[in-house]
């Protein structure tokens, strides 16, 4: 028998098997198993967690046989599986579960597969509407298969484990809601996650993993720092700023834009709603219809809140007629748009219905871009650096093949000579380039190693087009420009997520929204510590005085929690000296008092280390 195709993503059982898996050799007699006999088979770790999801939907079949399982497909980090059940599971029912699947990854069943007949299958899922529902949908030309581990029989295309004894280490992890099919006028089942691992040490140290994952949790720390909050009676997706993310979010745009102006970039401000018929000009609503908010009428005319930054930009160069020599026109804008999102996707500050993006919008010669590449990238190094990133990928995606003209290469060659240039390795993702355009994505690993995609950089030939964009070339005829549209940081929203858990909340001195507290000891203190604050004030620093009447000990410990970088604790020598006691973030030396103005110099040295 063939050893059944190996696929990156095994499928959930069965529910999106129309979609793919042409690949799956026929079996020659109905029965599979899931490797050929005496070849060793090494699951990929989706292989590994989608049978983990057989031995949960096997340990619930034992343990609450009135549960209905629907699909349970891998997913990252591990799995999850879905039952229709009147009575919600509780964290003891899953310490059951956990403890029957146990003995059945231990009984090491093999993973058994048979190719049915749809009426067999349907005949075999009679009483659960569910999986005759996705027996009925496979296409004709597809087969049915059954896997079976020991007494548990589910529908479902393959990608498995060889044995259930593969499952090295495996933890249920909680439950929540899910609707049957993600559709929310369908049932509401529950939802099973777990994780899956090869070892146990691998489970272990993803669960401590988690852990640190959990203390860095933005919307946490965005709490306990008091840097944003999102009201819900204002509805879910849009963030209130407080003062000291306020604060921080200023700071980091001074930073870009300094970066902008150096490279001829030019701020330009532009409406958060415009009338309908420019997105129509622009096919955003053609394209983008889903995620944007329906229309406002306003005497008889309809506008729509803007989903991307790109049309107003494309205006302002429209407003007035341009000559090669102007090229490139760079026009960037902290733009704000909002893009609706499902209320249940919605997290933090990672996926939000309003954010704003430092878009930047180029209009150049095709023989430019290669440059404005170099200058993008240029900057997204010193942008990614600034805040502590070290590990970067670049991707080049170029667009589909039957969308491909003859520009693309155009735009790819600069791409490529762009990141050569800077010897920058890259992966090329061949057909996953925007619609209109092939595209340069940045990611970057945090510091507990999680991927994020923040910069994205496109070329667009397309919305040019659209709005019949010109410029008068040396030859004096008209021609088109080439549009890139950047934004390197992304979101801010979610870029600030990125920092907020990548740093822990403990922001460098240069970010930090308060850089210094001063805690005198007793109020005969205080008149001190305020000139403290003023001088120190005066040079720029973000300063602050604790005046309240808590005992040394507590506002240490209070301005500790709230991660500030620097505490300078003023009793009656200092007073007298002149001095402050430097207690300093992260560091438990004691440290001999320092003048004022020797803190100020070391102070100020960090701000410009970036440290
Ligand atoms: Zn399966
Ligand atoms: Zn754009």
């Amino acid at each position: 028998m063939p050893e059944r195709n190996r696929r990156s993503t095994p499928d959930t059982s069965s529910s999106i098997s129309a979609a793919k898996g042409k690949d799956t050799p026929e079996p020659k007699n109905g029965v599979m198993s899931s490797t050929v006999k005496g070849e060793q088979h090494t699951p990929t770790l989706a292989e590994l967690r989608h049978t983990a999801a057989h031995v949960l939907a096997y340990a619930v079949q034992d343990l609450f046989p009135e549960a209905k399982p629907t699909i349970g497909p891998a997913i990252e980090n591990g799995f999850y599986y879905d039952f229709d059940r009147a009575e919600p599971f509780t964290p003891h029912d899953l310490e059951r579960l956990e403890t029957r699947m146990k003995e059945i990854i231990a009984a090491d069943y093999p993973m058994l597969g048979m190719k049915v007949s749809r009426e067999r299958a349907v005949d075999c899922f009679k009483d659960n509407p569910y999986k005759v529902e996705i027996a009925s949908e496979i296409p004709p030309d597809e087969p049915i298969t059954l896997y079976t581990i020991g007494e548990f029989t589910d529908l479902c295309r393959g990608g498995h484990a060889t044995s259930t004894a593969d499952i090295g280490a495996v933890k249920l992890m909680n439950v929540a809601g899910a609707y049957w099919r993600g559709d929310e006028h369908r049932p509401m089942l529950q939802r099973i996650y777990g994780t899956a691992w090869p070892t146990q040490a691998e489970l272990d140290a993803y669960l401590v993993f988690l852990e640190e994952a959990a203390k860095r949790d933005h919307r946490k720390l965005g709490q306990e720092l008091d840097l944003f909050s999102v009201e819900e009676e204002a509805g879910g997706g849009l963030v209130f700023w407080h003062p000291k993310g306020a604060v921080l979010r200023e700071i980091v745009e001074s930073f870009i834009r300094e970066g902008l102006r150096e490279r001829g970039y030019q701020p330009v401000n532009t409406p958060h709603i415009f009338a309908e018929k420019i997105f129509e000009i622009s096919g955003h609503l053609e394209n983008f219809a889903e995620g944007m908010y329906g229309p406002l009428e306003v005497e008889q005319l309809r506008f729509r809140l803007k989903p991307m930054n790109c049309p107003g930009h494309i205006l302002i160069y429209k407003s007035h007629a341009h000559s090669y020599r102007e090229l490139p026109i760079r026009y960037s804008e902290f733009g704000t748009v909002y893009r609706f999102e499902r209320s249940g996707t919605l997290h933090g500050l990672n996926r939000v219905r309003g954010f704003t993006q430092d878009d930047a919008h180029l209009f150049c010669t095709p023989e430019q871009l290669q440059g404005e590449f170099e200058q993008t990238l240029d900057e997204a190094l010193r942008l990614m650096r600034a805040f502590a990133f070290s590990d970067f990928e670049y991707f080049l995606s170029t667009r589909e093949p039957h969308l491909r003209v003859e520009t693309d290469s155009v735009a790819e060659d600069a791409i490529r000579a762009a990141l050569e240039k800077f010897d920058l390795p890259y992966a090329v993702d061949e057909g996953g380039g925007a619609f209109y355009g092939p595209k340069l994505d940045v990611n970057l690993h945090d510091a507990i190693g999680r991927k994020w995609q923040l910069g994205t950089v496109q070329v667009d030939f397309m919305l040019p087009q659209r709005f019949d964009l010109k410029y008068r070339g040396a030859d004096g005829a008209d021609h088109r420009p080439v549009m890139i549209h950047r934004a390197l940081a992304g979101s801010l929203e979610r870029f600030f997520g990125v920092l907020i858990e990548h740093f822990a909340g403990n922001f460098p001195a240069w970010l930090a929204p308060i850089q210094v507290v001063i805690a005198p000891v007793s109020e005969h203190q205080i008149e001190y510590a305020r000139q403290v604050e003023q001088t120190l004030r005066k040079q720029g620093f973000r300063v602050e005085v604790d005046e309240s009447n808590e005992k040394l000990g507590y506002k240490i410990r209070h301005w500790k929690t709230q991660k500030v970088p620097y505490i300078l604790v003023v009793g009656k020598n200092e007073t007298a000296a002149g001095t402050v006691n430097v207690n300093e973030r992260g560091s438990a030396e004691s440290r001999p008092p320092l003048s004022v103005a020797d803190f100020a110099k070391e102070l100020r040295e960090r701000i410009e280390e970036k440290r």
